[in-house]
């Protein structure tokens, strides 16, 4: 099994990306922005819950965040491996994946950090607010998911640098480029499915 943190700042193209490593490498993709969002459309008491956090743009309380993730791994035992994407945003949830990959004997092979200068981050954000529906893509929400992210995700880097995991990769060329070198990161621990 391959688990691969895609790790990088609200706008800097976890989810483009992602998608392109699931189709080249078959791994499964959790994405707990994805996931919440699903929660909130169906007006579940965990989505009721997480939306009053989200239309702030201030992060859904860990434990809600790990349980969720905790039964998305159990439904797929036969996976290649995962790509979590949007998750771990805090030091305690980096803890509980470690914890929770370790009982399945397992753990975090790879840490791919997309990074991305502020300024084209907010034009990108901006700009995907008027096509993506999504209410906390309007720029005062914005600006405090940014904060939440210096303020409370930025430490997860750290956590795997110390570890040995982390690579950083430019996310402000193309697409294309930008997908050719991470999959030469990824190429050396697991090749094209
Ligand atoms: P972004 O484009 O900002 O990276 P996501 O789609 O990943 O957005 O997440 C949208 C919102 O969902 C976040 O602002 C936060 O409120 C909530 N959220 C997503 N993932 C997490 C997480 N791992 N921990 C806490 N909150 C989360």
């Amino acid at each position: 099994m391959f688990n691969l943190i895609l790790f990088g700042p609200p706008g800097s193209g976890k989810g483009t990306q992602s998608e392109n490593i699931v189709k080249t490498y078959q791994l499964e993709h959790i994405s707990t922005g994805d996931l919440l969002r699903d929660e909130v459309s169906r007006h579940t008491p965990l989505g009721v819950e997480a939306k009053k956090y989200m239309d702030q743009g201030l992060l859904v309380p860990d434990e809600v965040v790990i349980g969720m993730i905790s039964s998305k791994i159990d439904e797929r035992p036969e996976a290649r491996g995962f790509i979590f994407d949007g998750f771990p945003r805090t030091k305690a949830q980096a803890e509980a994946l470690d914890k929770l990959l370790e009982f399945k004997n397992t753990q975090i092979h790879l840490v791919l950090s997309l990074e991305v200068p502020a300024e084209e981050l907010m034009k990108r954000l901006i700009n995907r607010g008027t096509t993506s529906g999504r209410s906390d893509d309007n720029e005062e929400v914005i600006g405090k998911r940014v904060k939440e992210y210096q303020t409370k995700t930025e430490p997860v880097a750290t956590y795997y640098n110390h570890h040995g995991k982390l690579e950083r990769v430019k996310g402000d060329n193309t697409i294309e480029d930008t997908f050719k070198i991470l999959s030469k990161h990824i190429d050396k621990y697991l090749l094209p499915a």
